[in-house]
């Protein structure tokens, strides 16, 4: 058999990319090259003891899975060996020589967003196995894949443009790292510094890592532990290591359940939301085990897509160990274990805002938009979301926000509906004439400012009994109010007048409205546009329209009311028998005021132009 010659190959230009910032970087932080080494070990043999569960044939199957590590203080160098899967030649060179992988890229990513302007965000990701680079001068990576037809490869590089990949006998199965240092990371060739850093970030790797022959790890799966017997150290320190995360966590949840699936589960809520600070769509971030052992790192399965920012363990040994990545997929038992845990979650995120409604309100601040996703797109959980939503009201103060379960409490007598309406922010709905009949009544609305909102809401339909109604519906039916009757009689447009007034305003507008007519709900403004079908809210078309730009225009037409009790009102039925086109610019007028008011678009151009003709009216008195 004639030997394979050594290849000298070139990084892919990411990767340099990534090498230069990694080896060039002030980051001061350099320990986490180990977290990072250690963790793909960890990896590698999780994989492994998948695959000998799936009981094929592989090579070296005794061999123990742990990892053991080295170093040599006179050759300044790091040996870091795993028993896993190791890396046939073509892995050695797609898995080192490209990221293709999540982490790094994402890091790039968010560096280019944050312009390099803080390179510490670097510890927030980790850079994988390129980390090796910020301590070495070179690094070797010998391999021996499980599958049984490898024969070994070396792979070494120093980090700048190339690497060299060349056969290797004589290898057990899996990994081994030759770390050999920089001359001003000498300090990392003491067994002392590796044992320290490993306590710090790889106590929670399940299998045992030697330094020197001793085992420096505690390898425990703490999900199966009892609560009482855990210290709040020790699941910070897990979440972050499971989190790979730097901050603690805001809230973790627990439980442990018989009945009717056997589950341990251990979630956390991180305090950061990276997806809201814009660092792109986060990932699930929650590791499914069969007992102890894990099946599928970050499932996408194991929890509904909007629970996606949590992180943790979820584990049942219901789960037959050997399943492939594929049959979780459509398993039913995944399918029960999602809907019990979802479930308690939800039911747990209720208790925390009872008892700690401040760290809540943090909560909701933070990832309160991942539980409006839920309630427009997860139909099984949609009514305990629905306990869960905060919004702020005509009855909150200006930030503070209410639940739903607070407002029907407080629910007029004779109220039928629970009211809201949506607009830019919150002066922008007091000042708008959607509230006028709800004022005059005492009757709370609550003010959706989000534009996921008035969604969230017509998905829910209703809450409590209570239909869900928004403010702009034309067929608003309020509860009685007894003194408006006599009211009405006195100061408003006559009967007769108001008849041919809407009938004359409705031909002006023609098809810009679908009917003109009086209004019982406006007190201080002239005038109002409603919602006659009363399925999309404005803020609804407004969406719509924007996401859509070439999709249809044309939403249905809207009613515009009157309140025949306005001076501007009383004054236009009168100078509409003695100006005519002054009236009609009036009517035009009033109209793009009330769409605008309903946040929906008028034509900025025609509008100014006409205004402009009516202001000079006015000051030519
Ligand atoms: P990530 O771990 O996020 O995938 P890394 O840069 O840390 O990114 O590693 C790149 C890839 O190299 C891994 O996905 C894995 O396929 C491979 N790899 C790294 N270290 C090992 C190892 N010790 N054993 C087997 N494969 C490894
Ligand atoms: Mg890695």
């Amino acid at each position: 058999m004639t030997q394979e010659p050594t290849e000298t190959l070139e990084f892919q230009s990411e990767t340099k990319k990534l090498l230069d910032i990694v080896i060039h970087s002030l980051y001061t932080e350099k320990d986490i090259f180990l977290r990072e080494l250690v963790s793909n070990a960890a990896d590698a043999l999780e994989k492994m003891r998948h695959f000998n569960l799936m009981e094929q044939e592989v090579f070296d199957k005794d061999a123990p899975l742990e990892i053991n590590i080295t170093v040599n203080d006179k050759e300044n160098s790091i040996t870091i060996i795993d028993t896993g899967i190791g890396m046939t030649r073509d892995e050695l060179v797609a898995n080192l020589g490209t990221i293709a992988h999540s982490g790094s890229k994402t890091f790039l990513t968010s560096l280019s967003e944050s312009a390099q302007k803080d390179v510490n965000i670097i510890g927030q990701f980790g850079v994988g196995f390129y980390a090796a680079f910020m301590v070495a001068k070179r690094v070797r990576v010998q391999s021996r894949s499980y599958q049984l037809g490898d024969t070994g490869h070396e792979w070494t590089s120093d980090g700048t443009g190339s690497y060299t990949v060349a056969p290797c006998s004589g290898l057990h199965r899996g990994t081994k790292l030759i770390i050999e240092l920089n001359d001003n990371a000498k300090d990392y060739a003491k067994d002392d510094a590796i044992k320290r850093i490993i306590k710090q970030y790889s106590s929670f790797v399940p299998f045992p890592i030697k330094v020197a022959g001793e085992t420096v790890n505690t390898v425990q799966a703490l999900w199966t532990k009892n609560s009482s017997e855990i210290k709040d150290e020790e699941y910070s320190e897990f979440y972050k290591f499971i989190g790979n995360a730097y901050d603690e966590p805001l809230f973790r949840l627990h439980f442990s359940a018989d009945a009717p699936l056997a589950i341990h589960s251990l979630l956390f809520v991180p305090k950061e939301n990276f997806e809201k600070m814009g660092f792109g769509r986060m990932d699930p971030g929650v590791n499914l085990y069969c007992q102890k052992v894990l099946i599928e790192q970050h499932s996408d399965t194991i929890l509904p897509e909007w629970l996606r920012f949590l992180r943790g363990v979820i584990d049942s040994e219901d789960l037959p160990l050997n399943i492939s990545r594929q049959a979780l997929q459509d398993n039913s038992l995944v399918a029960k274990i999602n809907k019990v845990v979802t479930k308690r979650f939800l039911k747990y995120l209720d208790e925390q805002a009872r008892k700690s409604p401040e760290t809540y309100l943090e909560f909701w601040k933070t990832f309160g938009f991942f539980l409006k996703e839920g309630a427009t797109s997860d139909f099984t959980h949609r009514e305990s979301i629905a306990k869960l939503l905060r919004f702020e009201s005509s009855a909150s103060e200006a930030g503070a926000v209410i639940s739903l379960a607070d407002y029907v409490g407080r629910m007029k007598e004779g109220q039928q509906e629970i009211y809201y309406i949506n607009g830019p922010s919150r002066s922008a709905i007091e000042s708008g004439p959607y509230l006028d009949a709800f004022k005059k009544q005492q009757i709370e609305v609550i003010y959706t400012m989000e534009p996921i909102d008035d969604f969230v809401f017509s998905h829910l339909g209703e809450f409590d009994g209570k239909k869900l109604v928004s403010a702009d519906r034309a067929d608003l039916k309020l509860p009685e109010d007894k003194d408006e009757k006599k009211e009405e009689a006195k100061d408003h447009l006559d009967k007769a007048i108001v008849g041919s007034l809407t009938k004359w305003m409705k031909e002006v507008l023609a098809e810009r409205v679908k009917e003109v007519c009086e209004s019982k709900r406006l007190v201080d403004s002239p005038a109002i546009i409603v919602n006659p079908d009363g399925f999309m809210t404005a803020s609804m078309e407004r969406i719509m329209r924007a996401s859509s730009p070439d999709g249809p225009k044309d939403f249905g037409a809207k009613n515009l009311e009157i309140n025949t009790g306005h001076s501007l009102i009383k004054g236009l039925a009168d100078l509409r028998t003695k100006d005519e086109a002054l009236a009609r610019m009036v009517v035009e007028q009033i109209h793009d005021n009330a769409m605008i008011q309903a946040g929906l678009m008028v034509d900025p151009r025609s509008m100014v132009e006409r205004n402009y003709q009516i202001l000079a009216k006015a000051v030519q008195g």
